[in-house]
Parts: structure tokens; sequence; C-alpha cells
């Protein structure tokens, strides 16, 4: 079957100020199947957000490809790419950032109804648009009258269902959801992971979930690819990869894992810092803080490569 969504090489430098380029994006190549969750995972900075936003042509990629539901949408005009829009939506991390506070939640929610037709190419009446207001926040466990309210009367985890009921009102396939749950308090956390869990058998969906906690990840991913300095050093089912990681990477974030409870921003116990992606090195892009690096690594770039186990791993010498 046709992937949703597949991207090959893509590679995304950003020019700073004094003309140095830093390639957020290295040479990532992945495939989101029908129905898959897959968990993006890896400290922060590693180039998570930028690959999300490029994979929703939320920005330009520098060179690489984009396929959306068989459709090369890389170099696609915005008046081509718009009703594709409507089947690719983003939740955010900043639940209030992204809702306007002098909206009510009806009038945010209405707002990507009102803009986009139908697949018949009619506006919808207002009628339809006020059931499916009602069918959204049913959706999202909300109840009706919050659409009449402000979103600085809700919590930061209602206000989080608010984001996804707006995500989900053009019925999308595909939700990459940017640390949904990192700005909630823990007690929360579950349940909007929950939520996520719930959409997407009820509506069949499929997402390209971001997070630095894999815990959380863990709890709701199919397929994960983790990612270091810009590129994904190893991918496969959750359970495959999260619980025999095979790239030192994976372990040392696995080690820095046992936690009671999800949530929190534990830094990885992994030693030195991590090189700047301005100073493109040689080798392996994780020698530097690698515990098994062996001299090869630091001069010899390992590619992606499939064990017996279905996983793909970017080592010369994976854990078997
Ligand atoms: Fe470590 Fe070498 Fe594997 Fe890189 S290639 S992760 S340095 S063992
Ligand atoms: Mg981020």
């Amino acid at each position: 079957p046709l992937p949703v969504l597949s991207a090959s090489n893509l590679i995304k430098t950003y020019k700073l100020a004094d003309g140095r380029e830093v390639r957020a994006v290295d040479d990532v190549s992945l495939t989101v199947q029908a129905g898959d969750v897959l968990g993006l995972v890896g400290e922060s900075g590693c180039g998570k957000s930028t690959l999300g936003r490029c994979l929703l042509k939320l920005m330009d990629v520098s060179s690489g490809q984009i396929v959306f539901e068989g459709r090369d949408i890389t170099h696609m005009r915005e008046a081509t790419l718009r009703p594709l829009r409507q089947r690719m939506q983003m939740v955010f991390q900043d639940s209030y950032a992204s809702l306007n506070p002098r909206r009510r939640v009806g009038a945010l929610l209405a707002e990507p109804l009102k803009v986009h037709r139908q697949a018949d190419g009619q506006r919808r009446s207002s009628i339809a648009i006020t059931h499916r207001l009602e069918e959204l926040m049913d959706l999202v466990a909300l109840s009706r009258d919050a659409l009449e309210r402000y979103p600085h009367e809700f919590s930061g985890g209602q206000r989080q269902r608010i984001n996804i009921a707006r995500a989900l009102a053009l019925s999308p396939r595909l939700i990459v959801a940017d640390e949904p749950v990192s700005a909630l308090d823990v007690s929360v956390q579950a349940q909007i992971v929950n939520l996520f869990a719930d959409l997407r058998e009820q509506l069949g969906l499929t997402y390209l979930f971001i997070a630095h906690d894999l815990a959380v990840v863990r709890q709701i991913s199919t397929r994960v690819a983790v990612m270091y300095l810009g590129g994904i050093v190893e991918t496969g089912q959750t359970d495959v990869v999260l619980c025999q990681p095979a790239h030192p990477y994976t372990r040392a974030l696995m080690q820095a894992v046992p936690r009671p409870i999800v949530g929190g921003a534990k830094p990885p116990s992994l030693k030195g810092d991590i090189p700047s992606p301005m100073k493109r090195q040689a080798g392996c892009r994780f020698h530097t803080r690698c515990p098994v690096a062996q001299p090869y690594c630091a001069a010899n770039v390992p590619v992606l490569q499939r064990l017996d186990d279905g996983r793909d791993v970017a080592c010369h010498f994976p854990v078997a």
C-alpha cells in the first residue's frame, strides 16, 4: 500500500547571520504507513521539530524529496498544495501560544472550516459548521459550552484538547504532533496521549509523534526513529528498538530512562557535549560521545543498514 508520507534524503540548512551554515536536518529518509504512529525521538536541538515542519511544508527543505499520499509535494506551489494541507495537520507543544486569546474557541475552530471548501468545492453552511464544532468537542471530550469560552479559561490539558480539535476540524489523514504533552503536568500527559491513541483508532489517523520523552513514545508509537545531530541513527518497531536498542546512542537514551512516571525533561546520561551541527565532522556523527567508538568510526560514515530483526541502524558496531 502507498505510504501516507515518505521522505528521501532530506537536508535542511540554515544560514546564520555570520554566513556559517547549520545543517539541522542531515540526509533523513523515512516512511510513515497508514495507521502508523512513528515516534521521533532525540535530545532537544537534534532537528526533530525542523524535520516535522519540513515534512508538512511549513518550511522548505534545502534538498531531498517529500511524497504525501503518492504526490510529490517537495516543490508544490501553495495553491496546488492547499487542498492537501487539509489532510496534514500539526499540533504544537505550547497549547496557549497557538490559540488567539481574543477569540472564542468556537470561532477559532470554525476558522479552518470557513477557509477551506468541502471536497465537492462548496463552502460549508453555518449549520454544517455548528454541527462540526459540536462533533469536534465530543471527539476531544470537552463540553459543548467550551465553544463559547476563551482560551485562558481552560487548563493546559484542556487547551491541548482544543488544539487537537482544531487539527481534526478538516478530517486530516496525518497529524504531526510536536512534543504535544511536554508542557503539561505529568498527571495530564497520559490523558492526552490516550486521547491521541483513541482518536487514531476511531478516525484511522496516522501520526508522526515527536517527543524527547521515551516513556511517552513507547506508550503510543508503533515505530520509532531515533535522531541525533540531524540524522536518524536507528529506526524500527517500537518494541524492537526501545527494548533492545542496537545503536549506542539509543542505548544511552534508554539508560537515562528508568523513571517511575511519564514526564519531566531529564538529560540523558551521556558524556560530553553535543557537537555543534555547524562543524561537519568526519565519520560517525556520534563518535565524539560514543562509549564504544573505535578509531574506524572517526573516519567512516555509517549508513542505515537493515538488521535481521527488521530495524535499521547507522553504526559500524551495532549491538546484535
Ligand atoms: Fe559508536 Fe562507532 Fe557505532 Fe558511531 S559507528 S555509534 S562511534 S560504535
Ligand atoms: Mg523541538
